[in-house]
């Protein structure tokens, strides 16, 4: 049987993009988990059925329209999970995209803006709805969803890694800003996952899944990373769990790779 410390129940969490992929299995896993969860996405039909999911599964959850790159709309989830729960406990910061590619020197202001703002800015304006709750509380773990890319590899995509890599910073400059309040702060890093956004490599114009572009494209990603496979979403999601229980109650201002050894650096 799995020991209690891995379990979160009584607590609650708000979890962005839940809507999809690494997000909706990070709801699910954290509800199973025993966590009350909001399920937030700009995507309202999809973090509605997120949280219809969890709720036939016998967990509690709600559902929220969220835009990550509002301020004012995550101030108003938060209070009102606050307001349902009385308690937010967790924050998995998971929303997040690829917008512009190209490189740094011809990108428009506009859209590195774009990237920021999403990969970023949203990060820091969940961690302010959430933070001072935590304080109250006693406490928290806020886990924010990084990427690979940040550990080199990844031209023409800067209006994405480099805010991907602004996450790594928040994270520690929050781990030390929070820790004596009890709340700890710690960073997941996908490699390649198979969700909708690695979807984009191979989708047919009409939208549909294109089998052969996607076993091309996975086994040239596989070539390169030593378990040989993508990963799957929810192989993100209990890495959250994990650092959303008291499994990991030492660990603050830390990064875990979920990448099938992608990358190892020291
Ligand atoms: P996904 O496209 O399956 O899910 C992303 C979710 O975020 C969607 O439900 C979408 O509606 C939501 N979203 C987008 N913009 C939003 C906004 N402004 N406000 C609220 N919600 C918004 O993608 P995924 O692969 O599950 O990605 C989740 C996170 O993991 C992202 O931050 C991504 O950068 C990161 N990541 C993914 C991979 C991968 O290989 N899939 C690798 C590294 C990092």
């Amino acid at each position: 049987m799995l020991s209690a410390t891995f379990r979160v129940d009584g607590r609650t969490a708000l979890v962005t993009g839940a809507g999809s992929g690494i997000g909706r299995a990070t709801a699910i896993e954290l509800a199973a988990a025993g966590s009350a969860v909001g399920c937030a996405d700009i995507d309202e039909q999809s973090c509605r059925s997120c949280a219809e999911e969890i709720t036939a599964q016998g967990g509690t959850a709600f559902s929220y329209s969220l835009d990550v790159r509002s301020a004012a709309d995550f101030t108003s989830v938060a209070s009102n999970l606050l307001e349902r729960t009385g308690r937010i406990d967790i924050l998995a910061n998971v929303a997040g995209a690829i917008m512009a590619r190209g490189p740094v020197l011809s990108m428009r202001d506009d859209e590195f803006e774009e990237g920021l703002t999403l990969n970023l800015k949203s990060f820091v304006h969940g961690c302010r709805a959430v933070g001072a709750a935590m304080i109250i509380g006693g406490g928290g773990s806020i886990i924010n969803v990084s990427s690979g890319t940040v550990d080199g590899r990844a031209p023409n995509l800067g209006a994405y890694s480099i805010p991907k890599a602004g996450v790594l910073q928040l994270t520690r400059t929050l781990a030390m800003e929070l820790g004596r309040d009890g709340v700890r702060v710690n960073t997941v890093s996908p490699g390649y996952i198979s969700t909708s956004m690695t979807a984009a490599h191979y989708r047919n114009a009409d939208g549909t899944v294109n089998v052969e572009q996607r076993n091309t494209v996975d086994s040239e990603h596989s070539a390169e990373i030593p378990l040989g496979r993508p990963g799957q979403a929810r192989e993100v999601a209990t890495a959250v769990t994990f650092l959303a229980s008291d499994a990991s109650s030492y660990i603050t201002g830390q990064i875990i790779r979920v990448n099938g050894g992608l990358a190892m650096p020291l």
